[in-house]
């Protein structure tokens, strides 16, 4: 790890073969918060990523001969260290992302933390399967290899959970891999390779390679000797990434983005639904994959639950993500916070009402904010279902509220959208919450709740929200290679 510069600018390394590595040139990522360029961040590209590859490559005979046992305890051991190091990571993870220290604090690190722990405990309970076919003598069992050097590609709105999230279950199923967090968020990648050798993770088992997509991310995409690409991030992106590994054939998990319903219906439980429904639209600063940003409200309950939805709302904090009574930090980037503004701006264009945030109420932020990219929790109402705001991913603190009636007729418009990735359902109706969650186009359905996770029930999205699923069963099936052998007695 290197400090440079009079400012103690931060300057990333490579970690490739269990060595930091420095590389022949950076860029800038900068805090949300302030505007001011944080660190700088290996602008890797394909010789990096070589010798990565090799690196991982190299390692490979020796991972995937422990037993899973033995790379439990050391997956147990990393966990153990991130979490002794919890504050840390979660002051760079509310710098380095904009997200509000309490986020990270509560959320983000546990979560890696528990990712660790999680498939060190899953990768013990596997059970392969077995048939016998008596009339013919033989039996039949499957057997399960780790597949060799996995391709990781993460995104910068949960940065080193969902890079945990890949790496734990690749390497606890014995594969080797090469890692590239976005190059936004790479700050939290680069604490936790610190704490690799200390776990008992040998050389070249993980790799990190730093930069930017186009660059770093498409030669990990196009190496002949990476089988596996798991990749979260946006829809175009993953349609980049299937068009060049074609030509290898590669295996691909494709988590992607969204275009959440909720859905309320008219015997909800408002005191429950309203501050559930204001988390999961605000949440991160909405720059969850998850985040709700469709509310459909049965026509009877909606201007109450506009009224109580806006007041709630409105108590949101926006401000200096380091003040733990701060709710909303700032977004990712100047661009994005320009790119979120501009749905504000088309859905008022379309005659759609603002009713609070985004160019209606002030935004007063600290003096040393001033430069940040920060934006109200914003509520839009009355949007036509064909406009943009309710058809595309807008990945910010912006959420549509509008009516129906029937159930019929909700199911119809909250599946008329290209993604399907998470749905809520509002009722206190058994019977209508089992018929609406089964006719919902979603990978994912909560009722009466958002956002509660079982990891070992698998987790991902129908149509343009990926291909694949991930879990303690999905994930060990993805990154091994199964085989069925036939013995005849
Ligand atoms: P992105 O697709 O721009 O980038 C994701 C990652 O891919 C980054 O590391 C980036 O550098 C890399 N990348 C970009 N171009 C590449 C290329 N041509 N080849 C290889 N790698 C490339 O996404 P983002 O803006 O970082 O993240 C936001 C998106 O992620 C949203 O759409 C969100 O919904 C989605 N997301 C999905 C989930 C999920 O689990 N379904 C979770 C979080 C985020």
């Amino acid at each position: 790890p290197t400090m440079a510069h009079s400012q103690a600018l931060l300057v990333l390394e490579n970690f490739i073969g269990g060595k930091f590595v420095p590389c022949s040139s950076y860029i800038d990522s900068y805090n949300p918060s302030t505007g001011d360029v944080y660190c700088r961040v290996p602008d890797s590209g394909k010789e990096e990523v070589e010798a990565a590859v090799k690196a991982a490559k190299d390692a490979f005979p020796i991972w995937s001969s422990k037993s899973p046992s033995e790379r439990s305890q050391i997956l147990n051991k990393l966990a153990d260290l991130i979490e002794r190091d919890l504050e840390a990571f979660a002051q760079a993870e509310s710098k380095d992302q904009g997200k509000t220290i309490t986020f990270a604090r509560t959320v983000d690190i546990p979560r890696a933390v528990h990712n660790f722990r999680f498939f060190a405990s899953s990768i013990l309970h596997h059970v392969t399967e077995c048939t016998e076919m008596p009339t013919m003598g033989c039996v039949h069992y499957t057997s399960r290899a780790p597949v060799g050097v996995a391709g990781l590609i993460s995104p910068w709105n949960l940065p080193l959970y969902l890079l945990t999230w890949k790496i734990a279950p690749a390497i606890a199923c014995g594969n080797t891999v090469v890692a590239k967090p976005s190059e936004m968020t790479s700050v939290t990648a680069w604490m936790m390779c610190k704490l690799l050798e200390k776990a008992g993770v040998p050389p070249g088992v993980v790799n990190v390679v730093f930069g930017t997509g186009a660059k770093a991310g498409e030669a990990l995409v196009c190496h002949r000797d990476v089988p596996l690409i798991s990749f979260t991030g946006s829809t175009l992106t993953a349609q980049r990434i299937t068009e060049r590994s074609a030509a290898h054939c590669k295996r691909l998990s494709l988590e992607l983005g969204g275009k959440n319903p909720a859905i309320i219906f008219d015997d909800a439980d408002l005191s429950q639904c309203i501050p559930t429904t204001v988390r999961s639209s605000f949440a991160n600063q909405g720059e969850i994959c998850l985040c709700t940003s469709r509310i459909f409200v049965q026509r009877g309950i909606y201007s109450e639950f506009l009224k109580r939805f806006v007041a709630e709302a409105k108590k949101w904090k926006t401000g200096n993500p380091s003040d733990p009574t701060v709710d909303v930090g700032a977004l990712i980037s100047k661009e994005h916070l320009e790119k979120v503004r501009n749905y504000v701006k088309k859905a008022q264009a379309e005659g759609a009402r603002v009713l609070c945030g985004e160019g209606v109420d002030p935004l007063s932020l600290p003096p040393g904010n001033q430069k940040g990219y920060f934006m109200l929790p914003t509520v839009i109402a009355e949007v036509k279902d064909e406009s943009c705001c309710m058809q595309e991913e807008i990945f910010g603190p912006v959420t549509c509220v509008v009516a129906f009636d029937t159930e019929e007729e909700v199911i119809k418009r909250a599946n008329g959208v290209k993604y399907g990735l998470a749905a809520t359902v509002w009722s206190g109706n058994v019977g209508r919450v089992h018929r609406v969650a089964h006719r919902l186009q979603s990978g994912l359905v909560w009722t009466n709740c958002w956002l509660v996770r079982d990891l070992n029930l698998p987790f991902g999205g129908m149509k343009a929200s990926g291909i694949g699923r991930e879990g303690a069963k999905d994930s060990y099936e993805f990154f091994t290679e199964v085989k069925t052998i036939t013995i005849k007695h």
